[in-house]
């Protein structure tokens, strides 16, 4: 028997013009309002009655979520919330002060989504896992979970909270750069938040954004000569699939201008940071402080790759073997180092 037909609810969309009156009406439609960019994680998740919205307010002609540029001053890119992941990843400012984001737009799903998904959409991505990524039938076959009408967590069985998994390729890699958002509440009250801090423990409503409140724009600041930043992802395909492994690190180097490729053995560590994506609703930071004074080498790539694993442990919440996602884990870490360039 062929699956039903996935549709969409019965709802109501709206375009407002600028973003004050988005944020007005977003006010005024209250809580059965969403906000929806590129719709491509939003639209699937509202066929497959994970969320419910009776209003759907469009972020696509507000001019303030437009544009890419640098502060010519401070070196700081500033992003607009709303520029599609296919602009991110081809931009000339965005490849040359923070190519590696430029490279994590890249390996978003296919070029389809990449042309319809945004930045602010990565960011606030709903958190994925095998037992909510279903139809409403499938979940209902298992009493549904904590996500989904139901009373306990098939991941981790008497767990309090779920632990469905932020899958967003972008958002391990701001957070090594030390990105940070820019928010706008109804009433126009701003606030900017490190987007190291912007999400929770619990995959139930993960981003720390109040109801009503808008992702407006993304900035990265200047990162120092010093710095060295990889992304690596792995999932079962090389295409249109989510990371199952996500690893961005930045290395902080005690010299400037070294080639790690060709001074393998010669650069020594000054710190850095490690950000983990895929393990729950939130990226698991590392410190890599423990680490300055080591020459960046062979050693340090294996020693990283063991820190790494000793530090993360993966669940049973999205595909594949939780175990080989551990292993895998530390051989992207690796990898990572010895890619840097
Ligand atoms: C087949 C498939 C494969 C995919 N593979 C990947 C992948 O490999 N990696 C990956 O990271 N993602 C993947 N995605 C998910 C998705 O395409 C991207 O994450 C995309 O960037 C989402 O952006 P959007 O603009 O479409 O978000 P939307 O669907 O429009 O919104 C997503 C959520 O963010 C909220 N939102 C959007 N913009 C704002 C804002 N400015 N302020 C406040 N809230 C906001 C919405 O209300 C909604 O809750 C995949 C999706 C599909 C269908
Ligand atoms: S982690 Fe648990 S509660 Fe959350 S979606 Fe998965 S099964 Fe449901």
């Amino acid at each position: 028997m062929l699956p039903p037909m996935l549709r969409l609810p019965a709802l109501d969309v709206h375009q407002p013009a600028n973003l004050a009156d988005a944020l007005a009406l977003r006010e005024q439609l209250g809580p059965g309002a969403r906000w929806v960019a590129g719709g491509t994680d939003l639209l699937p998740n509202l066929k497959l009655h994970m969320v419910d919205a009776e209003h759907l307010v469009s972020l696509r002609a507000l001019a303030e979520l437009h544009g890419i540029t640098v502060d010519a001053a401070t070196g700081e890119l500033c992003i607009g919330a709303a520029t599609r992941l296919a602009d991110l990843a081809a931009d000339p400012d965005v490849l040359a002060h923070a190519p590696v984001l430029a490279f994590a737009a890249g390996r978003v799903a296919s070029p389809q989504l990449r042309n319809m998904g945004t930045l602010g959409g990565n960011l606030c991505l709903d958190t994925r896992c095998r037992y909510i990524n279903q139809s409403e039938l499938w979940r209902e076959a298992l009493g549904g979970c904590l996500k989904s009408h139901g009373t306990e967590c098939h991941v981790v069985p008497g767990g309090q909270g779920c632990v469905a998994a932020l899958s967003s390729d972008t958002a391990p890699v701001l957070i090594v750069h030390g990105a940070a958002i820019d928010v706008l509440g109804p009433h126009g009250a701003s606030r900017s938040v490190a987007v190291a801090d912007l999400y929770d423990t619990d995959g139930l409503q993960h981003v720390r954004l109040e109801d009503g409140e808008v992702l407006v724009r993304v900035r990265v600041p200047r990162q120092p000569a010093t710095a060295r930043h990889a992304y690596r992802k792995w999932a079962a395909r090389a295409s249109i699939d989510f990371p199952l492994v996500s690893v961005a690190l930045r290395l902080d180097l005690a010299t400037t201008g070294l080639d790690l490729a060709s001074a393998t053995g010669t650069a020594t560590l000054a710190g850095g940071q490690l950000a983990v994506g895929v393990l729950g609703p939130r990226p698991r930071v590392l410190d890599l402080g423990r680490f300055a004074g080591r020459p960046v080498d062979e050693a340090l790539a294996l020693e990283l790759g063991d820190f790494a694993f000793a530090r993360c442990h993966p669940l049973p919440n999205v595909p594949y073997d939780a175990a080989y996602r551990r292993e895998r884990l530390a051989v992207e870490v690796r990898r990572a180092v010895r890619g840097m360039a």
